[in-house]
């Protein structure tokens, strides 16, 4: 049954609010730091994309996701849910942070694929 299945399949999600503005985001999976010195995106394995949620763009897209997105039909508009994500193909291997940094009006969500192995 469609309906139970896509129940199912949830990608999980949390909030995650940095008091400090400087302060990067880790990988719950490796606990890398998914930013430089200079605040320049540096993803580790399991970063499945990263999407501005006031621009409303990606800012970044795994090989993995690209795949995904050029599999299905799924067009993104407004702002990046779980359920579009799970449209995809992902369920709970795929967490979804939502990072609000403070003094930002800006959010990102930070995907993050706890099921990416290393040969
Ligand atoms: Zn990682």
């Amino acid at each position: 049954m469609r309906l139970a299945s896509s129940f199912l399949n949830r990608v999980s999600y949390a909030s995650v609010y940095k008091a400090a503005s400087v302060s990067a985001l880790h990988c719950p999976a490796c606990g890398v730091s998914q930013e430089d010195e200079l605040q320049l995106l540096q993803p580790c394995m399991h970063l499945a994309c990263v999407y501005d949620q006031e621009a409303q763009e990606f800012t970044y897209k795994s090989d993995d996701f690209k795949q995904r997105e050029a599999l299905s039909n799924e067009a993104f508009t407004g702002q990046l849910s779980t359920r579009a994500l799970s449209r995809l193909g992902y369920a709970d291997e795929l967490l979804a942070l939502e990072l609000t940094r403070a003094g930002c009006w800006s959010h990102e969500l930070f995907a993050f694929n706890f099921n990416v192995h290393v040969d």
